[in-house]
């Protein structure tokens, strides 16, 4: 028998759980630990809420959570009920999957305004998540910036563009639902310091943008390189760059316009005690592709800026880390002895969720290797009469169940679920 602790139950912690069950058959028992009372990290609180097809994937996590070797084990901080040394005591292996939870710092002046936000906690509100539940951002436009070209810069224009009836089927939170009902924010800039080739946007989600009910995308055709330059493309990113050019050519005129502002490089954002507007620079690539300013400025009017530059693994007291890179320093997931990363904690905020998988099974094979079964170690029992003398609230699988039965009987007409969005209602909803 092997003991192993999993810190997260996103996509990373339960790829890992799965290939722990693969790898050790019935002589493993995991306990997949997480901060909040509800499970699946990222697949929860950070797809958006009109990608259900995504978060489907939950249903597999849910396969591997349901057998006898594998535990949830919520409402428990690292930190706070229970240290890293301490686990690392019970178990033959600890698993940080806590993900990138954190925004990248925008650091320039004007960043700490009222009315800019980072994306995980513009996304956070949107999806749900109680630490952001109260974001409450001003939408009362007429303009909103989004800082970065990747695919949550998409996400977040996405979600200001659409109608409320294209937000059915969707599990959007009621009060991020109500609060775009009554946006005034009719024009949307996604600033890219570099140019469409340069974009991290993948096709399908680029797409969507050229589907909206109100919004259309607005591209210049000048920012493009010769269109012969596309044939050095990867396919899949051809196939994005292919969908900005049609963009640029369609010229639709629609009410809210998303406008691809490309060679555009924020350097400050302004207003008085609230932000009123951004001030970028023009760009040019450099030989290694790099954004260069020109020198050239000028301002762009936003009440409300969501940075999407990318995000950041929140160190643990203790645990070496990468503060350049934003993750645990680790050498292909070894971190110190026993203490494992996978996942974003591990490789940083990039990749598929599906990219998590192979992630998962790749850390067990060095816990194979590493650990010897029988070790002595406790796990289970010694970590639950840890807690019960600490007083944590655990919550199990099958307290989550509940959960989960509760959000889809409050659910909107034709919506997957309402989330509750305090831990306090996630707590009472065990009951029901
Ligand atoms: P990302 O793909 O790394 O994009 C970050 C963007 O921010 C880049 O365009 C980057 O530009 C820009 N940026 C970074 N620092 C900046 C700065 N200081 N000023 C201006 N721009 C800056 O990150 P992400 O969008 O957060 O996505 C994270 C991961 O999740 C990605 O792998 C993404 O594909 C994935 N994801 C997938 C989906 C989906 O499949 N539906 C949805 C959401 C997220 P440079 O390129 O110039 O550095």
């Amino acid at each position: 028998m092997r003991h192993i602790a999993v810190i997260g139950s996103g996509p990373a912690g339960y790829y890992t759980a799965e290939a722990c069950q693969k790898q050790f058959g019935d002589e493993v028992r995991v306990d997949i630990i997480d901060r909040l009372p509800v499970p699946f990290g990222l697949i929860r609180t950070g797809v958006a809420p009109d990608h259900q097809s995504i978060k489907g994937v939950s249903r597999r996590y849910e396969a591997t959570a349901l057998t006898d070797n594998v535990r949830f084990v919520g409402n428990v901080t690292i930190g706070e009920q229970v240290t890293i040394p301490e686990l690392l005591g019970l178990y033959d292996a600890v698993v940080l999957a806590t993900g990138a939870p954190r925004d990248r710092p925008l650091e320039i002046p004007g960043a700490d305004l009222p009315g800019v936000t980072g994306s995980a906690a513009f996304v956070g509100w949107y999806n749900g998540h109680p630490d952001y539940a109260e974001l409450n951002p001003p939408l009362g436009g007429p303009g909103a910036v989004v800082i970065g070209n990747g695919n949550v810069a998409l996400d977040v224009a996405r979600i200001l563009a659409k109608t409320q009836g294209e937000f059915a089927g969707s599990d959007i939170v009621g009060h991020a639902l109500s609060a775009l009902e009554t946006s005034s924010i009719s024009t949307i800039t996604l600033l890219g310091r570099r140019g469409p080739h340069q974009i991290n946007m993948t096709p399908k989600e680029l797409g969507e943008l050229g589907e909206l009910e109100r919004a259309a995308p607005v591209v210049d055709a000048a920012d493009f390189p010769p269109e012969i330059d596309d044939a050095m493309l990867e396919p899949g990113h051809r196939k994005s760059i292919t969908h900005l050019r049609n963009f640029a050519a369609a010229h639709v005129e629609k009410p809210v316009h998303i406008i691809f502002d490309f060679f555009a490089m924020p350097v400050a954002i302004e207003g008085d005690g609230k932000v009123e507007r951004v001030i970028v620079e023009r760009t040019v690539l450099d030989s290694r592709g790099a954004a260069v300013g020109t020198g050239e400025t000028y301002a762009v009017p936003a009440s409300l800026v969501v940075s999407c530059i990318g995000y950041r693994t929140p160190p643990i007291e203790g645990v070496p880390y990468d503060d350049r890179a934003g993750r645990f320093a680790n050498d292909e997931g070894r971190v110190l002895p026993g203490l494992y990363a996978v996942g974003w904690a591990r490789r940083g905020p990039t990749g598929t969720i599906g990219t998590n998988r192979p992630d998962g099974f790749a850390i067990v094979e060095k816990i194979a290797a590493d650990t010897q079964p029988n070790s002595g170690k406790q796990g289970r029992p010694a970590l639950d009469a840890l807690l019960a003398a600490r007083g944590a609230e655990v919550v199990t699988f099958r307290d989550w169940q509940k959960i989960e039965a509760a959000e889809i009987a409050a659910a909107r007409d034709g919506a997957p679920r309402e989330k509750f969005t305090s831990i306090e209602a996630m707590l009472g909803a065990r009951g029901t």
